[in-house]
């Protein structure tokens, strides 16, 4: 009985060796597509406005003193708007590393979420200027504890992408309340919305819905950089959509250190 039993062991042992063969080649075959995608991705992303750059610094150089003013300042234009786009997609590259080797390493300190919500607007103000803003952040809310500088950043690129892919003239509204545990920013738009499908999957690396028209080409980093960032604080990221498609809303929930918690609703 004994050998029987050691026989059929041995033998589901090698069943399960065979299947987590085969899981391992599934996943070596998963990692190398991926690995190829992220790094096709990732070319065109860095190409696209080097050559930019180097087409109108070429330009410049060798046609510059026949060009009139305006040509001259346009090509300058394009050098140094592609270059910030350059410049800003290596650092969101940089902050994918530090989340990825879990050395994000978040400078905590206790602030009212109404102090980065300005500071968030007022760089976004000319991303925005096409659109009507709508601002409602009680004054009552209590502090939480998280690093102003990542938050402010996680709420610029929602705020970002509502410019992005709302459409001019619609509005977009920021919204922050609390309860008991919890305060909560939300970045609402009037645009295309997102496929219930891909709720969550907007938060991955690379990322983009498709049916969205992409004229105005992000990386699909923002918003996984910016989950990184809040969840690195204890916070979450989470995407919705409004009733009816009316557009997106994004929401950030940050928790209320607990010997700052007040019982009941501060709504
Ligand atoms: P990027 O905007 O650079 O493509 P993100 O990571 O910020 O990258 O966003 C990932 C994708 O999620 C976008 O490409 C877009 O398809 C979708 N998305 C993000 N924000 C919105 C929004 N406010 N409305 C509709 N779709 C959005």
């Amino acid at each position: 009985l004994f050998d029987a039993l050691a026989d059929q062991a041995a033998l589901a042992i090698e069943r399960i060796q065979l299947v987590a063969d085969v899981d391992k080649a599934k996943l070596a075959a998963e990692t190398d597509k991926l690995r190829t995608a992220l790094l096709t991705s990732l070319s065109h992303d860095l190409k696209t406005p080097l050559s930019a750059v180097l087409g109108s610094a070429s330009t410049l150089k060798d046609f510059g003193a026949n060009l009139t003013d305006h040509s001259r300042d346009e090509l300058l234009t394009t050098v140094i708007e592609e270059s910030e786009r350059l410049n800003r997609f290596i650092v969101n590259l940089l902050d994918m590393t530090r989340i990825g080797s879990g050395a994000m390493e978040p400078n905590f300190a206790l602030h009212y979420v109404g102090d980065i919500v300005g500071t968030a607007l007022k760089r976004a103000q000319k991303i925005t200027a096409d659109h009507k803003l709508k601002v409602a952040i009680p004054s009552e809310m209590p502090m939480i504890r998280s690093d102003p500088v990542l938050l402010e950043q996680a709420l610029f690129n929602l705020i970002d992408n509502a410019a992005k892919y709302a459409p001019e003239g619609t509005t977009i509204e920021v919204l922050g309340w609390s309860d008991a545990k919890y305060v909560t920013l939300a970045v609402l738009d009037e645009g295309p919305g997102i496929p219930d499908a891909d709720l969550e999957r907007v938060f991955d690396t690379f990322y983009r819905v498709r049916k969205i028209d992409h004229v105005k080409a992000g990386t699909g980093l923002g918003l996984s950089i910016s989950r990184g960032f809040i969840e690195a604080m204890g916070g979450r990221l989470t995407a919705g959509n409004r009733p009816a498609g009316e557009g997106a809303i994004f929401t950030i929930r940050m928790p209320i250190p607990a010997q700052l918690q007040i019982d009941g609703d501060m709504r």
